[in-house]
């Protein structure tokens, strides 16, 4: 699933193909990817509509109209957009098609069929309850000790939780978690100040350096170009099990927390957490 770098990436790449493109009418060629409004409303306020700003908020791309409504996407699984020629033929998983008035098509596809897009008079309507974006001042050690005191829950299902912080889905997560040498189930009630200053530290410098590598490429994410990100490289656990920890060199383990897929150095991020001196 395309997580904040991957989102943001893509988004970099579509805006200056379709900012100020007048749309001249969308086919949804599976119409249940329209959230809301119904469809035919969907497609009726769509047309002669310009794109006029983008913007992200966690992992949902907005998309701002010249009349003043917000056009909201979420990619979620396998979803993808590019602009292409509108003579280009379809692929299979093509599922809604805005056709530019220029000539193009801006084309979303989606294997799983997960993915979504919502038009609505305001984004809170779809995006009020995120948390703070992992990247601004407002995620800070301060908010996270706020929200993790006295939970029990397991550190990465907490960092999965977009009320929690917007935009970390499983790999970026893992990443931190080994970045900070904190075991995913620790007990979010458990970790010091410390650990905490650290975790917020290490997100961030996960995600600039995820976002400067243009995002990680397992299987579906692709640019709009068709290109793929370059992060894949530089996991240090993440689809590592086996493999030796590139600190320590014991064997990445792998556990499912909250039904996810979970990497970690068994022998760094330790259950038990931090010893204290005296
Ligand atoms: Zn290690």
């Amino acid at each position: 699933m395309p997580e904040l770098p991957e989102v943001q990436t893509i988004l970099d790449a579509l805006a200056p193909l379709i900012l100020d493109r007048e749309i001249h009418s969308v086919t949804a060629l599976w119409p249940p990817v329209i959230d809301r409004p119904e469809r035919m409303l969907f497609a009726a306020w769509m047309q002669g509509r310009r794109v006029v700003e983008v913007n992200r908020r966690g992992k949902y791309m907005l998309f701002r109209l010249d009349d003043d409504r917000w056009m909201i996407m979420h990619l979620r699984m396998t979803g993808k957009v590019r602009v292409v020629d509108a003579s280009q033929p379809l692929r299979p998983h093509d599922r809604l098609l805005f056709h530019l008035l220029d000539g193009r098509d801006w084309r979303f596809e989606d294997q799983r069929k997960f993915g979504r897009v919502y038009l609505v008079e305001s984004p809170d309507e779809v995006i009020g309850k995120l948390g703070p974006e992992p990247l601004s001042n407002a995620f800070d050690a301060d908010y996270l000790m706020r929200k993790l005191a006295r939970r029990t829950a397991p550190i990465k299902s907490l960092l999965l939780d977009q009320r929690m912080v917007a935009g970390i889905g499983n790999i970026y997560a893992d990443e931190s978690l080994f970045r900070a040498r904190i075991h995913p189930l620790r007990a979010c009630g458990s970790l010091t100040r410390t650990e905490i200053e650290g975790l917020v530290g290490a997100v961030k410098a996960v995600l600039v350096q995820a976002l400067a590598e243009m995002g990680t490429t397992l299987q579906d994410y692709r640019r709009p170009d068709g290109s793929i990100g370059s992060f894949q490289n530089s996991l240090q656990v993440f689809r590592r099990t086996g493999e030796p920890c590139p600190t320590c060199g014991a064997p990445i383990q792998r556990i499912v927390v909250g039904g996810r897929s979970t990497h970690f150095c068994p022998r760094e991020q330790l259950l038990t957490g931090p010893t204290h001196p005296g």
